[in-house]
């Protein structure tokens, strides 16, 4: 793996003066059109698979694509779907679950979360991507159903935060699920999302 501090050299020497005309009018504007939910996973890359440039995707990316329903309180991932909806004006929002996701993997597994007791607790915002999975126990047709089942929850779980809600209301924002292939780089949408 390349050291960090070699890859920002190289951003500086040849990424950046390649687009700095997009960097100079980024500097002051912030319109992303798309909020993207995804895993934390490092072969989930955002930009990389939609082939976006920077400024296009609002991101948010947390362990299983995870997005807790709504509940009053401080919550980061609350407060970035707020921001991107109200007062970005997102026109869609995409889930994106992915191939081997590990915390899908865990779940249909049943795999002992006992020493990870922050994992374990997160996961239960999977409980109801749990129920609705008719293909149970180990293996990857499992892990796959779940995956789908996943997107699904996840963005039943997004409808409940008000800002979105609002917005679908007014017919403002499009909600979209995708699943994401990393040995083929395939990405499937589902449907009625
Ligand atoms: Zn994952």
């Amino acid at each position: 793996m390349q050291d960090l501090s070699t890859g920002v050299a190289r951003f500086q020497q040849d990424v950046f003066p390649a687009k700095a005309e997009l960097f100079a009018h980024l500097a002051a504007t912030h319109r992303p059109t798309t909020l993207f939910i995804g895993c934390s996973d490092a072969r989930v890359v955002p930009e990389l698979i939609t082939q976006s440039e920077p400024g296009e995707l609002f991101v948010i990316r947390t362990a299983g694509n995870l997005v807790p329903a709504y509940a009053p309180g401080p919550d980061g991932v609350a407060a970035s779907i707020e921001y991107a909806v109200a007062v970005l004006n997102v026109a869609e929002i995409v889930v994106c679950g992915h191939s081997a996701c590990g915390a899908m993997t865990a779940l249909a597994e049943g795999h002992d979360l006992t020493a990870l007791p922050t994992i374990a607790g997160w996961l239960h915002h999977a409980d109801a991507s749990r129920a609705r999975t008719a293909v149970t126990g180990p293996g990857e047709e499992a892990v796959a159903a779940l995956v789908r089942e996943n997107v699904a929850a996840q963005l039943a779980n997004l409808a409940t935060h008000p800002s979105v809600a609002r917005a679908l209301a007014r017919h403002a924002v499009t909600l979209r699920g995708w699943v994401y292939d990393i040995p083929t780089g395939a990405v499937a949408e589902l449907d009625a999302a």
